[in-house]
């Protein structure tokens, strides 16, 4: 792990998001650790700077400019902690790359984040939307998170009834501004079973010979799946899911079943959980293309940029989107990446010029 706490200066982001957005931030901070964060929040506040914080940048809508300071944690260790029964603890760095941990696990036969394989993204934004795909979420595996809490610089661990994570939610993202996460500990199992209960599971370990005898088959299983089901964001930007699956009452459910009776619905803890994907489907807007942002061809629920266009056309495009459904269906859809978002500094903002220097 580097220990460098690396400073850049007019930083270009166009590569550091997934929708491959065109976007500046005035300055670029890597920390690799609590301290060096918490240093650099003292000096931004200092500065009267924003900051923002920012993963590996897929699952935001980043605007052309940042006038502030952009901060990335850069630890990408990975510790057992401790062997204990049938379950293992691990310390990862915020810095890793989430599917790189997924495979180091799997290869040492751990169970429980199997079926998050290919998740873009860091390891300290899983938290945030409490990352989760074909029945398993970062939740049951989380045991506790490291931040630093931004307003009195405190590094402390959250323990997983503190984070407050629900469906691709936790209290990170309902406190938006508030945290930098910088570690987390796992807990993963040596014995394990593989969930198979998710739409396309079982035909695609079947169709590829396998059993699902092992996290490694599991991972194999689910990264094929996941590349044909989603563009990848290399060679069409995007953001995965848009939108998120709104959740309506029963009452509503079949109120709209009555009107469109191939209504898929799951029913949950909350309500019934509807498809997104239909109901943009459903308004025509698959394939769509406006401009140099649209609707990926293969999935209604992926808005993608083709080049040449900004933050701007793609929010007013998910607009309309979210203003059609809500029209036909009367269901409000709600976004899932956010904005990077911080709260404003408390001081006047930062000088311009000669002589002003965030990194002295
Ligand atoms: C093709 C594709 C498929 C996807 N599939 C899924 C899926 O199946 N399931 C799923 O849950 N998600 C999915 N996503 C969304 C995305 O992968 C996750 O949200 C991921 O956790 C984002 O990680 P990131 O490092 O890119 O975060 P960023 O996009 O950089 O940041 C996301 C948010 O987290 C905040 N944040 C980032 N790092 C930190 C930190 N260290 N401390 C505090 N806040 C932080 C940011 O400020 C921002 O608000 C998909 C995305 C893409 C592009």
């Amino acid at each position: 792990m580097s220990d460098a706490v690396t400073w850049m200066e007019d930083a270009d982001l166009a590569t550091s998001n997934s929708l491959r957005l065109p976007s500046r931030a005035r300055w670029l901070v890597s920390v690799p650790n609590a301290p060096a964060a918490v240093d650099a929040l003292t000096r931004a506040s200092a500065k009267g700077l924003t900051l923002w914080v920012l993963g590996e940048g897929s699952n935001v809508v980043l605007p052309p400019r940042l006038d502030g300071l952009v901060l990335r944690v850069s630890d990408e260790d990975i510790r057992i902690l401790e062997h204990r029964g049938d379950s293992v603890r691990l310390r990862v760095g915020a810095g890793v790359h989430w599917d790189a941990l997924v495979h180091w696990a799997a290869e040492r036969d751990f169970w429980g984040i199997e079926n998050l394989a290919l998740i873009p993204g860091s390891v300290g934004a899983a938290p945030v939307q409490n990352i989760g795909a074909y029945g398993q979420e970062l939740a049951s595996s989380c045991i506790r998170v490291q931040a630093v809490e931004r307003t009195t610089r405190r590094i402390c661990w959250l323990d997983a009834a503190a984070c407050a994570f629900g469906y691709r939610d936790s209290r990170f993202r309902r406190e938006p501004g508030s945290w930098v996460i910088t570690a987390l500990e796992l807990s993963l199992r040596t014995r394990g079973q593989a969930e198979v209960g998710y739409a396309g599971v079982r035909d695609i370990l079947s169709e590829l010979g396998l059993a699902g005898a092992s996290p490694v088959e599991m991972v194999r299983a689910i990264s094929t799946l996941r590349r044909r089901k989603l563009p990848d964001p290399a060679e069409l930007p995007n953001a995965g899911s848009f939108f998120k699956n709104p959740v309506v009452s029963l009452a509503t459910f079949e109120q709209l079943r009555g009107r469109d009776p191939d209504l898929p619905g799951t029913a949950t803890a909350d309500g019934i959980k509807l498809s997104a994907a239909w109901l943009i489907d459903r308004c025509g807007w698959r394939g769509f293309r406006r401009g140099g942002v649209g609707v990926a061809p293969q999935h209604a629920l992926v808005l993608v940029h083709h080049g040449g266009a900004d933050a701007r056309a793609l929010l007013a495009l998910a607009a309309d989107i979210a203003a059609s459904v809500r029209d036909r269906f009367g269901v409000q859809l709600e976004r899932e990446p956010t904005d990077p978002v911080g709260p404003e500094p408390a001081g006047a903002s930062a000088p311009d010029g000669p002589g002003w220097g965030l990194k002295d």
